[in-house]
């Protein structure tokens, strides 16, 4: 695989919120779906809360964006946490639009609705605020029950958009700072992405409203985003330089 995979943790007024909770292990996702990674599961997360003087129990809450293999899986390390996910979300992983089941998994399913207690889960429907500072915007496009997090920080709304648009050519197609094949015909707009389960309308809408509510966008796969919010603040990279979507591996892609 040549895209990272990340989550994000926020941090104010006392809380720890982890957006996403990531990818199981590589041998696992080698198995099902063919691919090649590094990292995952259980050890990459605990040694990157770690990082940040934190351990699995500290976390309050997990907002996932939605339930796809490589945003909600290691959940069974959060026992204790209120997870935040939208109901039309959980309805979509046990009932997927058919091209999507493979990217719903049952570990997923099971330990959301193993959470017995109503302070380990809240179903949220449509637009949601959270916390003062942390919104979530309902965009079904990508996903049925998409959720984007927006955090407000001291330089601005930071828009956690996850995979409504997965990498900055998505979000700036016509410019040649975020993609190598800048589209002129696309100014004003936004490319969508291949997996989806709404039309493209829909999703060129979710992307708009982000934009409207937002002052910067940070997708979720691309080599190039800030590693720490607000402290490495920028709107759009430099240039594609770094983006090793965009450059063949050794060998050629696998
Ligand atoms: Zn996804």
């Amino acid at each position: 695989m040549r895209d990272p995979i990340h989550c994000w943790l926020v941090q104010g007024d006392g809380r720890n919120i982890l957006v996403d909770s990531g990818m199981t292990d590589i041998p696992m996702v080698t198995k099902r779906l063919r691919v090649n990674g590094v990292g995952g599961g259980h050890p990459a997360l605990i040694s990157a809360l770690e990082a940040q003087g934190l351990e699995p129990g500290d976390i309050s809450h997990v907002v996932l964006t939605h339930l796809h293999f490589d945003h909600a899986d290691n959940l069974d390390l959060f026992p204790d946490a209120c997870v935040v996910v939208q109901r039309a979300e959980l309805m979509a992983a046990i009932d997927p639009v058919p091209s999507q089941r493979i990217y719903y998994w049952q570990s997923t399913i099971n330990n959301l609705i193993a959470r017995k207690r109503p302070s380990q889960l809240l179903l949220v429907d449509g637009d949601h605020d959270l916390f003062p500072g942390i919104r979530l915007l309902s965009v079904p496009s990508h996903t049925e029950g998409m959720q984007v997090v927006i955090v407000s920080t001291d330089k601005g709304r930071a828009a956690l958009v996850s995979d409504l648009g997965d990498h900055y050519r998505y979000w700036f197609p016509a410019d040649a700072r975020a993609t190598q094949h800048p589209q002129r015909s696309l100014t004003g707009a936004f490319l969508t992405g291949n997996i989806r389960s709404e039309s493209e309308r829909d999703w060129q809408r979710a992307m708009a409203r982000v934009i409207a509510h937002s002052d910067i966008v940070v997708p979720a796969h691309d080599f190039r985003i800030p590693v720490s919010i607000p402290d490495e603040w920028f709107a759009c990279p430099e240039s594609t330089d770094g983006d090793l979507a965009h450059v063949p591996p050794p060998g050629g892609f696998h």
